[in-house]
């Protein structure tokens, strides 16, 4: 992985160039170089500023697909997760049209829209028989499916060496009149995270009217969730955005969207 994204257009140019002496190379040798330069080629087009799609727990009721979207531009590496609770459909809603629609011009982006397909199927906080994804971090070693589902998301923050992580919820009812967190930004406590989880409210509540609606920063998230062990263990900026049920589901996914592209301009990934 690390070999695509470090293999920019201009090694290729330079290598199928015009300056290199024909005279040092048999004819062979050209052969292997073209056929290599051919390949890496179609890899890096592949790759690059385009969407590539993975499947986690392949054969498994629990499998379900991400998806990668690379630019050569350095930057963060940002990973996107919906739909760990099936009760809470609006950010899987809002992450499969993010991931129809999104150019990244820097760093990485990692799409999870569904991450508990069979509790989004069965439209319950987690499926019958299974246990709460997000009280199973870190991933245990009784390894029942939702803890085989719970060490496949773990290992894809692994594996990318993601960055920052954005987890998409939502809530019984409105934070600002209930014990609930409806209309929150929840930030785990980071030095890299205070601005922006400030900025995300700021800029979404303009959109919204006062009163309940209007998003609050508050802090941390449970423990034992993806966001919380990943922000303990990793040290890295860890975020949970909750919108309320209560609301049309067309406004919670919309919120859901706006407050991801916000996360992802403040960030610089967006293809300008
Ligand atoms: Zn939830």
């Amino acid at each position: 992985m690390a070999a695509y994204s470090s293999f920019s257009s201009q090694e290729i140019n330079y290598n199928g160039g015009e300056k290199m002496d024909k005279k040092l190379i048999s004819r062979w040798s050209a052969i292997v170089v073209l056929i290599v330069i051919l390949a890496a080629g179609t890899a890096v087009g592949a790759e690059i500023g385009g969407e590539k799609k993975q499947t986690i727990g392949a054969g498994e009721k629990f499998e379900t697909d991400y998806f990668i979207f690379r630019s050569e531009e350095p930057g963060p590496t940002v990973f996107l997760v919906g739909g760990i609770h099936g009760d809470e459909p609006a950010g899987a809603g809002a992450l499969e049209i993010i991931r129809d629609d999104l150019s990244v011009g820097a760093g990485k982006v990692i799409i999870l829209p569904r991450a508990n397909n069979p509790a989004l199927e069965a439209g319950e906080r987690y499926a019958p028989g299974a246990r709460d994804l997000n009280r199973a971090f870190p991933v245990d070693e009784e390894k029942d499916w939702t803890g085989r589902l719970a060490s496949e998301i773990w290992n894809i923050v692994i594996e990318y060496e993601v960055d920052i992580i954005f987890d998409l919820h939502e809530a019984r009812d409105f934070y600002q009149i209930s014990d609930s967190v409806g209309q929150t930004v929840i930030l785990n406590p980071h030095p890299d995270g205070a601005l922006l989880a400030l900025h995300l409210v700021t800029e979404i509540n303009q959109h919204l009217p006062p009163g309940k609606k209007r998003f609050t920063y508050i802090s941390p998230t449970v423990q034992n969730s993806l966001t919380r062990v990943a922000n303990e263990q990793l040290e890295i900026p860890t975020f949970i955005f909750e919108t309320t049920v209560v609301m049309p589901m067309e406004e919670r996914v919309s919120l859901h969207e706006k407050l991801v592209y916000l996360a992802l301009d403040y960030l610089e990934i967006l293809e300008k």
